[in-house]
């Protein structure tokens, strides 16, 4: 496996999409095939250990990292979407934002009772979306092995949120 440093893949800009936050912008390492293909296999290594039955990744980054890394290991995907996005029954889990709150949603016939499921997503902040999506796997009555995200921005304390679960993050803010 290539050993790469994300870092200087990834780009900062500030002020977005609101006055205050230093965004960390993943476009410019997904373009660069080398850094993707590092990345992609560095969470696969990671993620096997944790031998998930399935990959949940939320609307939309978490498709870039969850779909290819269910290929990689012969496993399925399972998209978390926005409302109304899915066309089937859905499950669903609502979660305070900072100003209001927002809802995910799963297939209600995605997951299986006692399935072992890695959620990934590219980057953990508040822990608001992961916690989210873990409550709605456990309502399918799958079970979370573990959460893998590109980036950790560690000063929010998403871990805090996210307590009893398996976390890694290939780089940390
Ligand atoms: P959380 O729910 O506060 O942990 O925020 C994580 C979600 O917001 C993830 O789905 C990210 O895609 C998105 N997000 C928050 N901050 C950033 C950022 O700086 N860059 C890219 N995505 C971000």
């Amino acid at each position: 496996m290539k050993i790469v440093d994300f870092d200087q893949y990834i780009r900062v800009i500030e002020d977005f999409p609101k006055p205050g936050i230093s965004f960390k912008d993943i476009t410019t390492l997904l373009k660069d095939g080398e850094a993707y293909r590092a990345a992609i296999d560095n969470i696969v290594e990671q993620v096997k250990g944790y031998q998930p039955d399935i990959i949940v990744g939320p609307e939309a980054r978490g498709f870039l990292l969850g779909a290819p890394v269910a290929y990689a290991l012969g496993i399925g995907f399972v998209p978390v979407r926005k409302p109304g996005k899915l066309p089937g029954q859905t499950v669903s889990e609502t979660y305070e934002l900072e100003y209001g709150c927002d809802t995910l949603e799963v297939h209600a016939d995605a997951l299986r009772p006692g399935q072992r499921v890695a959620i990934l997503d590219d980057l953990l902040a508040t822990g608001g979306t992961t916690s989210a999506t873990a409550r709605l796997i456990e309502k399918t009555g799958a079970q979370v092995v573990s959460m893998g995200f590109l980036i950790e921005l560690s000063f929010l304390e998403g871990r805090k949120k996210l307590q009893g679960y398996d976390i890694f993050s290939l780089l940390n803010y």
